[in-house]
């Protein structure tokens, strides 16, 4: 049971006498009632409304397990939350489900992408460093460029998939985005929660654009003081999709552009070829540790070898029907390494391409 709906219960039981007359009357008409008991009234109230969305939702079967932003009282200012993985090495992650990785070095920080961007990713980032800071775009979907607007920094992108971030960002696409967060397909669980927090200003979001997106450069090196990391080009889930080789961690962190379930089938993907040779160049990046952009587990070396295994075996006509509601008609199949099924996607070892017939060549 949601935390808000046993408090309510709870609530209930002891001020049932008030809540009537609360609800019917107002707080106003409850003359003898003292600021105590009209802060807990107060308090009652959003805890009410709040558990009237949560319900709503579980009624039509849109979520469970950790709740809805609402549920857990995420404000805009408290929204994110952060894993350490290494010396100056944070991993920060909320309800959006996408990891943002920032890399504290002693002259600089690096944040590597910036999520959906509905909470104060920017107050959030700041706790952890005041350094000069550095801001780098994976590649240029929605889901790793929306934040990029709270941030007064250029944006380096990689020019490949800089247009394609702007009409990503325009005031359409940042509607959609956030739509998409009122409803939004959650992992594991795979259920759907509202995951837009109190205080979040939709009107101000869908105008906000892109950032001010600069050119990343082939090969481009950043040197954090301590933390060097190597931009390493990895065309296939987008054109300009790049990963950063932190060089004295032996550690790789590539968002989408290498994973376990690689969407190749939008019309911004490459063909699976050069997906192809972006893993066997993958294999020359002396890493130890694979950071993706969306799961919590660490990588190895083995890891790339199951997405190399996954795709030199591909057969299309063996793949499962990929039409979701949020991909109708795509044609996509999403085809798996051999002896894993769709219900494994979880399992170490699985790897899967979704990908249709104009990408197969
Ligand atoms: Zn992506």
């Amino acid at each position: 049971m949601p935390t808000c709906l046993r408090l309510c219960i709870q609530m209930r039981c002891r001020w049932k006498r008030w809540r009537t007359k609360y609800e019917t009357e107002g707080i106003s008409t409850i003359p003898s009632v003292c600021a105590k008991r009209r802060a807990k009234l107060g308090r009652l109230r959003t805890s009410l409304a709040t558990a009237a969305t949560c319900r709503s939702e579980a009624e039509t079967g849109a979520r469970s397990g950790t709740g809805c932003a609402k549920e857990r009282g995420m404000t805009m200012n408290k929204y994110y939350e952060e894993t350490k993985v290494a010396d100056g090495v944070y991993r920060i992650n909320g309800l959006e489900g996408v990891y943002m990785d920032l890399f504290v070095g002693t002259k600089a920080a690096l944040l590597f992408d910036t999520g959906y961007g509905f909470g104060d990713l920017k107050d959030f980032v700041r706790q952890l460093t005041k350094l000069p800071l550095i801001i780098v775009n994976s590649h240029g979907h929605m889901d790793h460029t929306s934040g990029n607007y709270q941030f007064d920094e250029d944006i380096y992108i990689h020019p490949k998939d800089m247009d394609f971030c702007r009409e990503t960002n325009s005031v359409e696409g940042r509607l959609r985005t956030a739509r998409e967060g009122r409803d939004k397909i959650c992992y594991p669980e795979r259920v759907k929660r509202n995951i837009i927090p109190e205080g979040f200003d939709e009107d101000a979001y869908i105008r906000k654009g892109a950032g001010k997106l600069k050119a990343l450069e082939a090969g481009q090196v950043f040197d954090l003081g301590g933390i060097t990391l190597e931009v390493v080009e990895l065309p296939g889930h987008t054109s300009g999709s790049i990963g950063l080789f932190h060089k004295e961690e032996k550690a790789f962190y590539v968002s989408d552009a290498l994973n376990h379930f690689t969407y190749l089938f939008f019309p911004e993907a490459t063909n699976l070829q050069t997906y192809k040779q972006t893993l066997y160049k993958a294999r020359t990046i002396p890493f130890e540790k694979l950071y993706t952009g969306h799961l919590p587990v660490v990588g190895t070396r083995q890891t790339l070898e199951d997405y190399i295994d996954c795709v030199e075996n591909l057969d299309f006509e063996q793949g499962v029907p990929y039409d979701t509601p949020m991909f109708p008609d795509s044609g996509a199949r999403m085809c798996m390494r051999k002896g894993y099924t769709p219900e494994d996607i979880f399992k170490p070892g699985f790897a899967a391409v979704v990908i249709n017939k104009e990408h197969l060549n």
